[in-house]
């Protein structure tokens, strides 16, 4: 996977809120709750959070990149918020498959 997509190590946010949001950009996107599904949305790559961390203590960070982009997808699932609804055109759907010389390809989805 490219390393921009990597992601970094995983940890609790009680209440999280968008404190700061800037750098839209468009990015890849999925969703455990849609298994092999991916898009592109446009979302925040600087993200700034307030809330409290998994021992109830306040937290203020800032997130970059691919981060910032993860943590906008979780917030938005806390707002009733899927990544399918941040898809502004249906072909921008896709799903991946390997293609004859074992590349890794991009198949559109026709829903
Ligand atoms: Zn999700």
């Amino acid at each position: 996977m490219d390393e921009k997509w990597q992601a970094g190590p995983s940890m609790a946010m009680i209440n999280p809120e968008i404190i700061e949001a800037s750098g839209e950009r468009r990015d890849f996107d999925g969703c455990l709750s849609f298994p092999d599904l991916y898009g592109e949305t446009t979302r925040p790559h600087h993200l700034r959070i307030t809330g409290l961390d998994e021992d109830g203590k306040p937290f203020d960070r800032a997130y970059e990149g691919f981060n910032a982009v993860i943590i906008h997808h979780e917030i938005d699932h806390l707002d009733g918020v899927l990544f399918i609804d941040r898809i502004e055109n249906l072909q921008d759907l896709y799903t991946l498959s390997e293609n004859e010389h074992g590349e890794t390809v991009r198949v559109s989805v026709t829903l």
